[in-house]
């Protein structure tokens, strides 16, 4: 039995977060009032010429920085011809023989996938079909994306899953793009081939209309198997579109691969060579924050478990809270407890570090206890009130007055006279419940070990 080997590249198309436009000034906005956000040139109507957003540029090069590629000082730009609705001017402006970027390299399970080309392009209109109407939406015509195709080094449906989320944290972290998936923000197109030759690619088909990370995976595994099953029994792979169908859970057919020269690419007469200077590069290159990988390792070296550390490092909220309150409290281990089981837990809210670095300064030092730090978590959540703010308005700190305590404790003895007389005859474990009816009559305020402390006298005096 000759066995098949899967081979898989992946085209991804991520929404760069700018404020405009590829080619004009109009805002990029999500969910608004269709055909607001548009203007002559984004419309493509004649005799408007474009002008390239230096913004989208820049985060475009972050990413082709943070994927090791080779960075062009010189691109161009070029028509992408094909006609549909969704395309008003007919073509798209895109990079085709000259792409902003190239050859660049992620690691994904310990393996090298190398990145073929990284280019700018214009993003089309959005189609909305409604019963047996297609209306047309162009707020989305001309929103800047960058293109990322990798070369078929993708072995695995579970490695192709890897990839794009690694792909999407690096997005996410360098500030290029929000990437979120179900906003259409970050989309992916795999190509998969099966051959059984070493180093020998076979014909390849590629999958459109994948919206999760759980769609790749099935629909990789399913088209495998497929192809798999097709030259098992000696047929040929037909290079085709296919779509996805999730509720089946199958791949089908859609139309035949067009090929490049179906769209008739030609340099686009009314723009530039985009040239980028070295000075421009550097300071682009100084300004990518840096990546999940690498603060990984830092937290290690700061003494966070791996899991923790990854939990934290992964997200660009939690990481830049933690950095930030790190520098102002020098508590990593306590600090990242926080972020991991409140921080998280309040799906990463808006919380200061100043107000993080106080709340914990607070329970370290034991003036509030760890249960009533939570609750201030919430409140400051809830309030975006500080620390400070809420403890004292709700009189939270807690209490250490010995006198205070003493008397709290003699009316917990009085109300429970029957286990008073057993602690008393040295069933000395009932402290325990001692202790707690105390914190429930403070609502959690006693210092439980003074409680401890001051129950224990009774014991031993009697
Ligand atoms: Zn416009
Ligand atoms: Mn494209």
């Amino acid at each position: 039995m000759e066995e098949f080997k899967p081979r898989m590249g992946i085209e991804v198309h991520a929404q760069l977060d700018t404020t405009t436009k590829l080619f004009c000034s109009c805002p990029v906005a999500f969910g608004e009032e269709p055909n607001t956000n548009v203007c002559p040139i984004c419309l493509g109507l004649p005799g408007v010429l474009p002008v390239l957003n230096k913004r989208a540029v820049e985060l475009a090069m972050r990413v082709a920085f943070a994927l090791n590629c080779h960075l062009h000082k010189e691109s161009r730009f070029a028509r992408k011809n094909y006609f549909y609705p969704d395309l008003p001017k007919g073509y798209q402006i895109t990079q085709f023989k000259f792409p902003l970027a190239t050859s660049g390299s992620i690691k994904v399970d310990e393996k090298i996938i190398r990145i073929k080309r990284l280019h700018l392009e214009e993003e089309a209109a959005k189609l909305i079909h409604l019963g047996d109407k297609t209306f047309v939406d162009y707020n989305r015509a001309g929103v800047p994306l960058v293109e990322i195709v990798t070369e078929p080094d993708i072995t695995s449906a579970v490695m192709a899953v890897d990839y794009l989320k690694k792909l999407q944290k690096i997005l996410q972290f360098t500030g290029a793009s929000n990437a979120v998936m179900a906003r259409g923000e970050f989309r992916c197109e795999p190509n998969i081939s099966v051959s059984c030759e070493k180093g020998k690619l076979g014909t390849r088909t590629e999958i459109k209309n994948l919206n999760s990370f759980r769609a790749v995976k099935r629909a990789l595994k399913y088209e495998i198997k497929r192809q798999k099953k097709i030259l098992q029994e000696g047929g040929t792979i037909k290079q085709e579109t296919m779509r996805f169908v999730e509720k089946a859970g199958v791949t089908r057919s859609t139309r035949s691969k067009e090929e490049a020269s179906d769209y008739r690419y030609f340099p686009e007469p009314d723009l530039p060579p985009l040239l980028i200077k070295e000075e421009w590069m550097e300071k682009v290159k100084r300004s990518i924050p840096t990546l999940p990988e690498e603060r990984k390792k830092r937290y290690i070296e700061l003494g966070l478990n791996e899991e923790d550390a990854i939990i934290i490092a992964n997200s660009k909220k939690a990481s830049n809270l933690f950095d930030e309150t790190i520098q102002q409290l020098d508590e990593p281990l306590e600090i990242s407890k926080w972020i991991i089981r409140e921080f998280r837990a309040h799906n990463e809210p808006n919380i200061s570090p100043t107000s993080l670095a106080s709340l914990v300064k607070m329970v370290i030092q034991g003036s509030i206890s760890r249960i009533i730090g939570s609750k201030v978590f919430s409140m400051m959540v809830r309030t975006g009130r500080t620390p400070e703010e809420i403890v004292k308005e709700k009189s939270l700190l807690k209490i250490s007055d010995k006198e205070a305590l003493t008397s709290v404790v003699k009316e917990v003895f009085a109300e429970n006279p029957e286990e008073f007389k057993d602690f008393q005859n040295g069933k000395s474990k009932l402290i325990r419940f001692f202790i707690g009816r105390v914190m429930k009559k403070t609502k959690g305020r006693a210092n439980p070990k003074e409680v401890g402390r001051i129950i224990s006298e009774y014991e031993q005096k009697h």
